[in-house]
């Protein structure tokens, strides 16, 4: 009997003492993240809020950080202005009857540094949640420390993952009819998907292409009614429903034909075309905050009923990363004035107030004078004689160029290519720092021969030469870091 209660006893004793370790390492890792005003006197390169991403909801975002007397930064992220710069007409953003999306954001960041925003022009790498204020670095290697941070990082387009979409990507096949359909003049051409965005990249091309098939996978479209009103009218766009693109096949260099399946009759078939236009709904771009914040099972994040906050207090999620319902922009910077609102909220229920901010003087961040904790060694780098980017114009122009000994960067632009002026500022400020490589901008619609020549279907393209031969090829943005990491691989190549 004595021996049964001993054993009890123990059992006890045990389960007593996990609980105690438990409840010690919840209060020390969670003392640790607490938010104690005291940890923001030992910081530089504060501020109070930081805004990521600048879709919509980052500009509302950080107008209303700015506006309600906060020190706001907003990092633009890879792909500045999010995916309205890849949109045309847009007629339901109240106040304006009709407007460009790339006009739009345009008008946002104005309205933006008007009020305060400072603006950097880098992508977050990684937010540092273990430690408050939360740690904040760049690809540039800037560091601020934010005492609020809202997420407003969008989502990005997805693919089919089929067979040749990899192979011909940037050669045929694209995501954004606005940059690449005047590729396809006079070609026949596919777009996928049955939402807005498909009918919209059909409207967008049927200027430039012969034939435009709009392929659906259901029997019926899931984009607005008033949307499918607007194909009336095309006498070259056709909508084919029940099909799906299993394979994309072509040349080596370009497309030729993809294989189609037919749901009503299960066969399949080939259509002979030269582009495919993918318009298949987005992903949350929620790479930054994963085993930090709670998501959903499609990966969106989630947010407390009625409010932007997400499961760690002080980050802020607003606009198509969370939300997987609504996806429009206005809702999106609906969304970027309650994040910044429940911010507002958060800083005081915390005990920020005036006179803690004033106290911090010469720790605020400021991009002027650049007060980060850290900077890159690079960022420090003595300057060089400026480097011009050449604008090449003719065939001869280039023959030239690219036959030199150093490394010959040449950016593949068209007029109308938002992301495509995004890049110019990048490469003017690479090429002045940069020393042994020559920097040249090609308007492919100007001087058509050479986009052909190296099957460029997509821009903003980047070919890299040396000695007259192409040694590397680039279909995405870069930011300034990811230029001069390209360049320091190629100089090694
Ligand atoms: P959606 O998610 O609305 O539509 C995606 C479409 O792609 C659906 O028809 C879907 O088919 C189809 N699809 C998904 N995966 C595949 C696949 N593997 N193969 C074939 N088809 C596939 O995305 P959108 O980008 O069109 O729109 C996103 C949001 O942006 C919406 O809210 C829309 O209203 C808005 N928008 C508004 C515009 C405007 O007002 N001017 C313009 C563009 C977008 P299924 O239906 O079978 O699931």
């Amino acid at each position: 009997m004595i021996k049964k209660y001993k054993i009890a006893f123990s059992i006890a004793g045990a389960i007593l003492l996990c609980v105690a370790i438990g409840a010690v390492s919840y209060i020390f890792t969670h003392s640790d993240k607490s938010l104690n005003i005291n940890n923001v006197q030992e910081k530089n390169g504060i501020v109070e809020l930081a805004v990521i991403g600048s879709g919509p909801a980052g500009w509302a975002a950080a107008i209303y950080g700015a506006r309600g007397g906060f020190s706001t930064v907003i990092f633009t992220g890879a792909e500045p202005g999010g995916l309205l710069v890849k949109t045309t007409q847009i007629e339901n953003y109240p106040g304006y009857i009709s407007v460009m999306g790339p006009v739009l954001m345009e008008m946002m960041k104005k309205q933006a540094t008007n009020v305060g925003v400072q603006v950097i022009n880098d992508a977050v790498a990684r937010i540092d949640s273990s430690t408050w204020p939360y740690k904040i670095e760049t690809d540039g290697g800037t560091i601020i420390h934010a005492l609020a941070v809202i997420v407003a990082t969008g989502a990005t387009p997805r693919k089919l993952s089929i067979p040749g979409e990899e192979r011909y990507w940037g050669s045929g096949v694209t995501s954004c009819a606005i940059c690449d359909a005047p590729f396809f003049k006079g070609e026949d051409v596919v777009v996928i998907g049955g939402g807005d965005s498909a009918i919209e990249e059909a409207l967008q091309i049927a200027p430039y292409a012969k034939q435009v098939t709009i392929l659906v996978r259901k029997s019926t479209m899931r984009a607005a009614p008033s949307m499918q009103e607007r194909l009336k009218g095309y006498a070259n766009i056709a909508v084919r429903y029940n099909v799906s693109v299993q394979e994309i096949k072509g040349d080596d260099h370009r497309i030729t034909d993809i294989q189609v399946l037919n749901h009503e009759t299960k066969r399949t078939e080939m259509m002979h075309i030269s582009g495919v236009f993918l318009a298949i709904g987005h992903d949350p771009n929620t790479v930054l905050l994963k085993n930090m914040v709670r998501m959903n099972a499609a990966g969106y994040v989630t947010v407390k009923e009625r409010t932007q906050q997400t499961s760690v207090p002080g980050i802020f999620a607003a606009g198509e990363v969370e939300d997987d319902y609504y996806r429009q922009a206005i809702v999106a910077a609906g969304h970027g004035a309650s994040a910044a609102l429940d911010a507002t909220k958060f800083l005081h229920d915390i005990g920020w107030n005036e006179s803690l901010k004033k106290q911090l003087g010469a720790q605020l961040f400021s991009v002027k004078s650049d007060k980060s904790e850290e900077k890159e060694p690079e960022k420090q780098a003595p300057k060089l004689p400026a480097k011009k980017v050449e604008t090449i114009t003719t065939q001869e122009a280039f023959n030239r160029l690219i036959q030199s000994n150093e490394l010959v960067i040449v950016d593949f632009f068209t007029p109308s290519c938002t992301l495509c002026k995004q890049m110019f500022p990048i490469i003017e400020s690479v090429a002045k720092n940069t020393n042994n490589v020559s920097f040249a901008k090609l308007d492919t619609l100007q001087v058509p021969s050479i986009a052909q020549q190296f099957f460029i279907q997509k821009v903003p393209c980047m070919l890299a030469f040396r000695n007259g031969s192409l040694v590397g090829r680039y279909n995405t943005i870069m930011n300034e870091q990811q230029l001069r990491d390209t360049l320091k691989q190629l100089e090694i190549v």
